[in-house]
């Protein structure tokens, strides 16, 4: 049986390469190869840069509520297709249908609806000095370059073109080359909704497609998902032409259960935030600091609920829970992490072995593994894994926790677990992390900001001030008096 092959989509349209270069896209829980898709060779790079320079000039043009409406449009489109994405999600990613069917489209269709709404809003200033007075005007940035991660790819997609494109910049979008499918079907939504020719584009390959975004003099913006490293790349590289940059990096983030939490809550926290979509989430708490009075309630919970409630197995099976990792590769990496685990000494408390559901036997799949006894000093406690593997420590005192838990060049995410209303907010306000949460794990509305500290990067995602983002301001000064010259 012959595979689908997919071009770029350029020009409101699909583009065929002229080098013939495509690559394979597999399906995670099968090991099969499902589509090819074409590498975007310099002729459609060229083809992407003088469409957006076209689209944006069109794109600008128009009133901010005319966007609006054309952004409604899409989202209507995107909810109303929200089993056929949902879908492609599962197929590319591997992750759950349970999961995808009400989080993925959704998620991503929201934060597009919620900038549509605040594109319209976005006003100026105006303020007299003298007679004389200024105002100034937000306009767009120009055309701006995406670069996305394989583990929400519909999601990113719409989370960076929701503002880039409300505030009347041109995309490019390069999704992970793992899961390029979702971002056509966003280019094919927009398209139809009446986003004119050339504002979002799809650009599809590996490194050097991201790198050329990188390099573009023509681009003026980057906003990446992705890892450290490659983001430290992204911004020398973006600094080559002193483009804006958003960097929404990866993540080691603690959770404090403290000795009057509710432990089922703080336990359903802790499961969520490192088993959901099989433990590939940048924001997940994979260092649970847990009070040692609590201790061993907390690990028994967890490891009965761990080893009962988990099921894996083909994601597109509406009861399963827990799908396969991205790539044999990161399976492999993954596994790595975990003989790294039990080497430095850490007991395994459930899990820790590759995974053969019946449903999906050929699947990336790792059982959803719990260490205890851990150490600050432990590589599995120190780096992003990025797989179901969660670290449990202990801890006595408050100070000494906070202290602990902001021990990492890492700050994307930190959670606190306590009924003591006082000491949620001290502690939620020392954490060196830019999203938090109280009582509560790992939701992100659209209306509210996401981003890291430290190096878990640089700029925000979603809420008012990311429109900013994609806007610059110019002010213009209005002379109501003679000038005074001494010439
Ligand atoms: P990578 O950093 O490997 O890749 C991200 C994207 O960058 C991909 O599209 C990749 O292409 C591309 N890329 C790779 N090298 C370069 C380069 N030199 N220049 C420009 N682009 C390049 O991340 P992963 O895809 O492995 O995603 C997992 C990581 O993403 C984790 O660290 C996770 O924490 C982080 N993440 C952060 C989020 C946040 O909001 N903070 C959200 C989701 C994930 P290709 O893959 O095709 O090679």
């Amino acid at each position: 049986m012959t595979t689908p092959v997919y071009q770029n989509f350029i020009n409101g349209d699909f583009l065929k390469n002229q080098s013939g270069e495509t690559f394979a896209v597999k399906n995670p829980a099968t090991d099969e190869v499902i589509y090819h898709v074409e590498v975007a060779d310099s002729f459609v790079q060229n083809a992407a840069i003088e469409s957006a320079k076209q689209g944006f000039a069109v794109w600008s043009a128009m009133a901010p509520i005319e966007r609006s409406r054309i952004l409604l449009k899409a989202v209507a489109l995107l909810r109303e297709r929200n089993d056929l994405l949902a879908k492609i999600e599962v197929l590319d990613t591997g992750k759950p249908w349970q999961e995808a069917e009400c989080v993925d489209v959704q998620t991503g269709a929201d934060v597009i609806e919620y900038f549509a709404g605040l594109a319209p809003a976005q006003v100026g200033q105006q303020q007299m000095v003298g007679e004389d007075f200024f105002y100034t005007r937000k306009e767009p940035l120009g055309i701006c370059a995406g670069i996305g991660a394989w583990n929400y790819p519909l999601q990113i997609a719409c989370w960076k073109s929701g503002p880039a494109l409300a505030a009347g910049n041109a995309l490019i979008f390069k999704p992970s080359e793992e899961t390029p499918l979702g971002a056509i079907k966003l280019a094919e939504i927009f398209t139809e909704a009446g986003v004119p020719a050339g504002v979002f584009n799809v650009v599809q390959g590996a490194a050097e497609v991201g790198q050329w975004l990188t390099h573009s003099p023509d681009i003026e913006k980057v906003s990446f998902t992705g890892e450290v490293g490659t983001g430290k790349k992204v911004v020398a590289s973006a600094a080559g032409t002193l483009k804006d940059v958003t960097m929404e990096l990866g993540g080691k983030s603690p959770l404090l259960v403290f000795e009057d939490a509710d432990i089922s809550q703080a336990v359903s926290a802790a499961m969520l935030g490192n088993f959901y979509t099989q433990g590939e989430i940048c924001t997940n708490c994979t260092r649970i600091y847990v009070h040692k009075s609590v201790y061993q309630q907390f690990i028994d919970e967890l490891k009965t609920r761990t080893e009962q409630n988990i099921v894996a197995g083909d994601p597109l099976d509406p009861s399963v829970n827990f799908g396969a990792l991205i790539s044999k590769n990161h399976h492999n990496l993954v596994m790595g992490y975990i003989e790294k685990g039990i080497n430095e000494g850490a007991t395994l408390l459930t899990g820790g072995k590759a995974l053969r559901p019946e449903s999906a036997p050929n699947g990336y799949f790792v059982a959803p593994t719990v260490f205890t006894d851990c150490t600050d000093d432990m590589t599995i406690v120190k780096e992003e894994i990025f797989g179901p593997v969660m670290s449990v420590l202990v801890f006595e005192d408050e100070d000494d926790v906070i202290r602990r838990a902001n021990d990492t060049h890492l700050g994307l995410a930190a959670g606190v677990f306590t009924k003591d209303i006082k000491r949620a907010h001290r502690v939620i306000h020392q954490m060196q992390a830019g999203i938090c949460w109280i009582n509560s794990y790992g939701n992100s509305p659209a209306e509210m900001p996401v981003g890291g500290y430290k190096q878990s990067g640089i700029g925000r995602e979603n809420g008012i001030e990311t429109l900013d983002h994609y806007t610059q301001t110019k002010s213009i000064y209005v002379g109501m008096t003679d000038i005074e010259s001494p010439f």
